[in-house]
């Protein structure tokens, strides 16, 4: 029998466990993209005076098979340039959050990005005696190829979103691994490619003794986008593939049962089920 450490969420052989970087502070119109705003407004929280809808910044933890896994890293505590627009002021919790439970940053076997945004990818790196270094020393970082040759040949339109200084110590160093499309990392964690929101996004999922969670990285960023297939951000480089990805993944998480582990819908950790022939987003 496995003894759970507290907070730690079962999956099948595996243990699974939510670790906060925070708040961010995103453009609400940015979120809902061109869903009129008087369809959202009504129905999400205040905003701020700056018209930014606040969320989550989840990460997860995986600890399977002797490996520790930690898939995203959100915005991090090198925090003095973000795009326009975007709030990280209680931003940068990451490394106190795992430290709460007990994991520095040298437990972590294996990274996973589901794509190179600075909120996704940020506490990849930090500042140590004034140089940019990894934050998990001993961590191999796996991300898509794709994401990676994006993320260092930007164009005017996405380079806001991609930081080089997030970037630069992986660059050529043994800690980076590149795959391309379905890649297994571990035995039952995989990455899969979601494009839409980017070219190369991609998402995770864990799976062991028929359960299965999926991080589904950006594929929403608020969980009336989880409801409503056709609210899409515009934050999404290429919108008409985020509707397939999401309707694919979405409608695969509901047959299966999937637990659903979301970067920015809070709490991190729900499901989607049909009730009434609707998606409804139950938060765990
Ligand atoms: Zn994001």
């Amino acid at each position: 029998m496995m003894t759970l450490m507290p907070g730690w969420f079962p999956l099948g052989d595996c243990e699974l466990l939510v670790v906060s970087d925070g708040v961010l502070r995103l453009d609400a119109g940015s979120v809902f993209g061109v869903t009129p705003r008087v369809m959202w407004e009504p129905l999400v929280g205040p905003l701020d005076e700056e018209h930014r809808l606040a969320v989550g910044l989840n990460c997860l933890l995986v600890r399977s098979q002797g490996k520790l896994i930690l898939v995203e890293t959100a915005v991090g505590n090198k925090t003095t340039r973000v795009p326009a627009g975007a709030g990280v002021a209680q931003a940068g919790t990451l490394l106190e959050d795992m430290a709460r439970h007990g994991i520095q940053p040298e437990d972590v076997d294996i990274v996973i990005n589901t794509h190179l945004h600075f909120d996704h990818c940020g506490g990849n790196t930090t500042y140590r005696d004034d140089k940019l270094a990894l934050t998990f020393p001993r961590a191999q970082y796996f991300l898509q190829k794709g994401e990676w040759e994006e993320a260092n040949h930007p164009n005017e339109r996405t380079r806001a979103s991609y930081l080089p200084e997030n970037l630069e110590p992986l660059a050529d160093s043994s800690h980076l691994e590149l795959v391309e499309g379905e890649a297994e990392v571990i035995k039952g964690v995989r990455i899969l490619p979601a494009p839409g929101h980017t070219v190369a996004h991609a998402i995770v999922e864990v799976a062991s003794a028929g359960q299965t969670a999926l991080y589904i990285g950006d594929l929403a960023q608020h969980p009336l986008m989880l409801e409503r297939l056709a609210w899409i951000s515009s934050f999404d480089v290429l919108p008409l593939v985020a509707l397939e990805t999401k309707k694919r993944i979405l409608g695969r998480a509901i047959t299966e049962n999937a637990l659903l582990v979301s970067p920015h819908c809070p709490p991190g950790l729900g499901r989607l089920r049909l009730v009434d022939g609707k998606r409804k987003w139950e938060t765990l």
